[in-house]
């Protein structure tokens, strides 16, 4: 039997549900109750949606409508409590996204001791971070990052973003309301050449699930003229650029952006981006060994971010197949570190989450072998 076109409804505005409802011939309360079920109730499917009456839920199924989530086809789990999400779509297209019990470590820059974290169950956590993914795969073509492998299948439409979250929300049993959820755009994709479903996930991840923008970060290679729009938004998450190299000749090596937005357009429009009370612009730096990480890079960095109200947060190369780079040594990270904090800056090294899985930053390419083998689910 062929199905019938289907059209999710998750994804849609209040206002788009209540001209549906209304065409159906129902109050304006009816698709206030069906914004509520979809993204604060995280109902999978129109037939959970128990507040409406069942005449209703019918009528909007034989009009073409459902509620559907992404499906979690696999799920692998990490020996530091990190869950990497396989999650596909209608069209049969996947992404990842990630559950990061107590943070990414890179935005407190702590390091939980490990008695304390071997005490504590994997549903046990005070605050997450769940990194989202934003495009199937990514057309920016990072040399570091697995996630370039893939090239750029498609964007995600803003019901694919917010239903990454809802799923993972769903499976960690996570209460919105008590529970501290911090989510980051940091997973597979440019956020910023996706910008218009990018920003209307980021409206309903606020207005209608209920996480406050102040626990979002986006993460951008450097898509300078959307810098300028994003610092216009109304309603908008913290801003973080990958700077990743001290001077052009690297980072155009490196990531082939910058050919097309070079230090000095990028570093102006930071300059110029409106930050908030208290808020600082974050900058990530992928240390590769024997290639940014040296002294001078870091003095050529802390020059770099003169004027800025930066922090910075250094990631040491997450290694994987095919990539023609490697990690340096934790002496070395500390000793950049060393040099950027002596500058006034505050940084921090991100604590690497989730490499057994091929979880951690720059490793998402929908691997689905791990090692060593922990898989569950
Ligand atoms: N496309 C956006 C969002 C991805 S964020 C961006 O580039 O900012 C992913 C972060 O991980 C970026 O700061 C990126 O520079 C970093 N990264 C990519 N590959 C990595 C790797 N192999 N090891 C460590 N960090 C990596």
């Amino acid at each position: 039997m062929a199905a019938a076109a289907q059209f999710n409804l998750l994804g849609l505005e209040l206002q788009e549900l209540t001209g549906i409802v209304e065409k159906l011939g129902q109050p304006p309360y009816r698709a206030r109750q069906l914004f509520r079920a979809i993204y604060r109730e995280r109902r999978r499917e129109l037939a959970e949606v128990s507040t409406l009456p069942r005449a209703l839920r019918e009528a909007l199924a034989s009009e073409g409508y459902e509620v559907r989530q992404p499906q979690v086809d696999r799920k692998f789990t990490s020996s530091d409590g990190t869950i990497r999400y396989l999650m596909s779509f209608a069209d049969g297209q996947s992404v990842e996204t990630v559950w990061m019990p107590e943070g990414d470590g890179g935005e407190e820059g702590e390091e939980e001791p490990a008695a304390a974290r071997a005490r504590r169950s994997p549903r046990d956590f005070s605050r997450a971070t769940i990194c989202v993914s934003s495009q199937v795969g990514c057309a920016v073509n990072c040399q570091f990052c697995l996630t370039a492998l893939l090239g750029v299948q498609r964007n995600l439409s803003a019901g694919e973003i917010v239903g990454q979250v809802l799923a993972v929300l769903n499976d960690r049993a996570v209460e919105v309301e008590r529970e501290r959820i911090n989510l980051v755009f940091m997973g597979q994709g440019e956020p910023f050449l996706n910008y218009e479903n990018f920003m209307a996930a980021v409206r309903l991840l606020v207005e209608a699930v209920g996480i406050p923008e102040a626990r979002m970060t986006v993460s951008t290679a450097g898509i300078v003229p959307r810098i300028a729009e994003f610092g216009r938004e109304p309603v908008r998450p913290h801003l973080a650029i990958s700077l990743n190299a001290s001077n052009d000749r690297q980072r155009s090596e490196i990531m082939p952006i910058n050919r097309k937005w070079n230090l000095e357009a990028l570093l102006e429009a930071a300059r110029r981006f409106p930050l908030r009370a208290r808020e600082r612009l974050t900058f990530e730096y992928v240390l590769l060994e024997g290639v940014n990480d040296g002294q001078q890079d870091a003095r050529d960095v802390v020059r770099l971010l003169n004027g800025i109200r930066a922090k910075v947060n250094l990631i040491a190369l997450n290694p994987g197949p095919d990539i023609p780079f490697s990690t340096p040594e934790d002496a070395r990270v500390r000793e950049f570190q060393q040099v950027v904090v002596r500058a006034g800056i505050p940084t921090f090294i991100r604590r690497p989450r989730g490499r057994d899985i091929f979880a951690a930053c720059g490793q998402l390419k929908r691997t689905l072998e791990t090692q060593p083998l922990v898989e569950l689910g």
